[in-house]
């Protein structure tokens, strides 16, 4: 890449997403002829929480799109956790179903542990349960948390190699931060996670060769925080309401400090497309999975 570009590379999330399906559908029609069926993913939401209705309905819309039997169980806020595990066990059970996602935030009476370690591991295509979590630790092929597969996917995609490279992720949570640091290790970057507890943020992210941000705080991060010419990842997705108006944004303040990186992802069309893209993908390795380890298979 030329690390003296003036203007940055737009890190389009849109067409990324658009190669893995385009790769997921063609597998998927392959599977069809091979196994006389189609994958199937189970998407569970507990609650209103404005923000997973229109995250499960983006998911929604993808498996049908690309062909994937899906199913949606929306319950309801006060839906008790063994509620929840048990139509988790009859998933697990169900032979349709190759995938089954739980969407987070879970309300706080339900101990989102307890349901993670409940889904069949054969089946967690977020890659959230201990037994990928570890596999992933190890550096074993396993079913991998969509979103940091999907940052791994856009670095792929731009051909950016990171070998050698310093990169701060800033969050340090289990869906994105943690994961992802396994992965960017496993591609040779000297990594380090920040978080809200750490000193001298500002100084640690204006290190980074490559920053990646999974925070939630909508345009915390300015061109102070940025190495000239790093590359930024921008995971966060946050609502706010300006003008009257309400609008999607990431943690970063994607005008001040696009003037002084090298590439960027936006938000919306960046890391949030290829998440999805990447759930579709392992819905599919589960199904091509399950079917070659047919003793796991349900009744
Ligand atoms: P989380 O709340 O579980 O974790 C947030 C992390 O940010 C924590 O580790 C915390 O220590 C850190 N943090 C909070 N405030 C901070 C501060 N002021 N300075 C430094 N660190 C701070 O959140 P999460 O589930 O990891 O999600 C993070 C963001 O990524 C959210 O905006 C979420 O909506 C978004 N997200 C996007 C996708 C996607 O597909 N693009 C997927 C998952 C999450």
């Amino acid at each position: 890449m030329n690390i003296m570009a003036t203007k940055p590379l737009i890190l389009n999330g849109r067409s990324v997403a658009g190669e893995v399906l385009k790769n997921t559908v063609s597998e998927i029609e392959l599977f069809k002829l091979q196994n006389k069926r189609i994958p199937g993913l189970a998407v569970i939401l507990v609650g209103d929480n404005p923000a997973s209705h229109t995250y499960v309905k983006n998911k929604e819309i993808a498996t049908k799109n690309i062909g994937i039997y899906s199913e949606v169980h929306r319950l309801q806020e006060h839906t008790s956790e063994n509620e929840v595990i048990s139509l988790i066990n009859s998933l697990n059970l169900n032979p349709k179903i190759d995938g089954i996602l739980v969407q987070l935030p879970l309300p706080i009476h339900i101990k989102t542990e307890k349901v993670i370690n409940s889904i069949d591991p054969d089946k967690d295509v977020d890659g959230l349960h201990p037994y990928n979590l570890g596999n992933l630790m190890r550096g074993q092929k396993t079913l991998t948390p969509c979103t940091p597969q999907g940052v791994i996917e856009i670095l792929n995609h731009y051909s950016i190699n990171i070998s050698g490279l310093s990169a701060v992720i800033i969050g340090r949570s289990t869906l994105v931060g943690k994961p992802l640091s396994i992965l960017l290790l496993e591609k040779n970057a000297t990594v380090t996670i920040a978080h809200s507890k750490t000193d001298n943020i500002q100084e640690i992210a204006r290190s980074a060769d490559l920053l990646i941000s999974a925070i939630g705080k909508p345009k915390l991060i300015t061109k102070n925080w940025v190495k000239p010419n790093a590359i930024i990842i921008d995971v966060g997705i946050n609502r706010i309401h300006e003008n009257n108006a309400s609008r999607l944004v990431g943690d970063v303040d994607y005008d001040n400090a696009s003037s002084i990186c090298q590439a960027i992802t936006p938000v919306p069309g960046g890391v949030g497309p290829v998440t999805i893209a990447m759930l579709m993908a392992n819905t599919l390795k589960a199904a091509q999975q399950r079917e070659t380890k047919p003793a796991n298979r349900g009744a």
